[in-house]
């Protein structure tokens, strides 16, 4: 038998249910994000000012919304009514091919504007992912159903205290949602939802999206900025939108993609290494402890970036939908049912006799 690193799944890491792990084991002890112990918890200023906190994350969210529609429908509206026109313009008698630089332009444009717009409506209203999900029974039925199923890989589910319901690996508990959520990789104010196993593809999309908008935006921009900063005459602005509102729009498309182009990025990391936030900090963990033993750790969710992207949209081998679907901001669910996870069996996994025979 190859050797083998006994650690609970990643789901059990809840750092609200565990200690943190600042004792590093042993090199005789298996790696466990297990509490040693645990220390007597009563209500504490911590638990009080986390509560708030949440309240007002949750409370934040529908202002937050708001914001990014009017801050959207702003920019849209500038890029259509200022910047194309700027650039170009139909030109009558030309025809079709007179005006392929208009046409293109257009379709580019609206693809952007609908590639944002359709992922940021799917990344908050698609649910990331509940514990009982799919499930038609009630009450105590529901609970034994999610059992049997966790049991099928692991011999003790772990368990929600806050839910209590059993915890699928992956799982996680939304402070702000007050719910478990399936594949949780963080809650998103903005999106005023969590980021999970079914919303998480629409999450990345929207940033990617956005991102790219903001770098076109500004390419298109400049020169009317440059002519909205000018302050000489008002004869020089032939549009009835106000110049401040375009050059203000510029400052915020710039602002907007250093921020949310660094996100995406990260995301994309984490997406093409199998990770979600909270799971890369404990790989990292991991990782170090791996290192010093002269191990060699691998994520057991990672099938590679080609794997993963399949993975992430639903496609080639591994999917059930056409590579072009990538490209279109088209309501797909993710694969699987986000409860359970094809593993790729390298890498340090749980030790789970001969019910690892039963994963797909
Ligand atoms: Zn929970
Ligand atoms: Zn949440």
């Amino acid at each position: 038998m190859s050797t083998s690193i006994e650690f609970t799944p990643l789901a059990t890491s809840d750092p609200l249910d565990n200690e943190p792990l600042d004792n590093e084991p042993l090199d005789s002890e298996p790696i466990t994000t297990k509490p040693k112990s645990y220390p007597a918890k009563g209500p504490s200023i911590l638990s009080q000012v986390e509560r708030i906190t949440d309240a007002a994350i949750s409370g934040l969210g529908p202002i937050l919304l708001t914001v990014a529609f009017i801050l959207l429908s702003m920019t849209i509206f500038c890029y259509f009514s200022v910047f194309l026109p700027y650039h170009y313009s139909w030109k009558e008698g030309e025809g079709l091919f007179g005006n392929l630089g208009y046409i293109l332009n257009l379709i580019w444009s609206l693809y952007l504007v609908w590639g944002i717009v359709a992922n940021y409506y799917f990344a908050v209203r698609t649910p990331p992912g509940g514990v009982l999900d799919g499930l038609s029974a009630s009450g105590d039925a529901m609970f034994q159903s999610v059992l049997q199923e966790m049991e099928t890989y692991t011999e003790v589910p772990p368990t929600c205290k806050r839910c209590n319901l059993p915890k699928p690996e992956r799982t996680h508990h939304c402070s702000v949602c007050k719910t478990c959520v399936l594949k949780y990789d963080h809650h998103c104010p903005w999106i005023h939802n969590c980021v999970g196993h079914f919303n998480h593809r629409y999450f990345l999309m929207f940033l990617t999206y956005l991102s790219i908008s903001c770098i076109y935006f500004v390419y298109m921009g400049i020169s009317p900025f440059l002519l909205a900063a000018d302050n000489e005459g008002d004869d020089n602005w032939p549009y009835w939108l106000d110049r401040a509102i375009v050059a203000f729009s510029v400052v915020l498309a710039v602002a907007i993609g250093f921020a949310v182009g660094g996100m995406a990025c990260w995301h994309w990391y984490l997406t093409l290494t199998a990770q979600t936030t909270l799971e890369q900090y404990n790989n990292a963990y991991i990782k170090k402890i791996c290192k010093k033993r002269n191990e060699k750790f691998t994520n057991m969710y990672d099938f590679g970036v080609m794997g993963n992207l399949q993975d992430l949209f639903n496609i080639g081998p591994r999917g059930h939908y056409p590579w072009y679907t990538a490209l279109l901001p088209l309501r797909i669910p993710p694969i699987g049912n986000g409860k359970r996870f094809e593993r790729s069996g390298r890498g340090y996994v749980l030790d789970f006799g001969e019910d690892d025979e039963d994963m797909v």
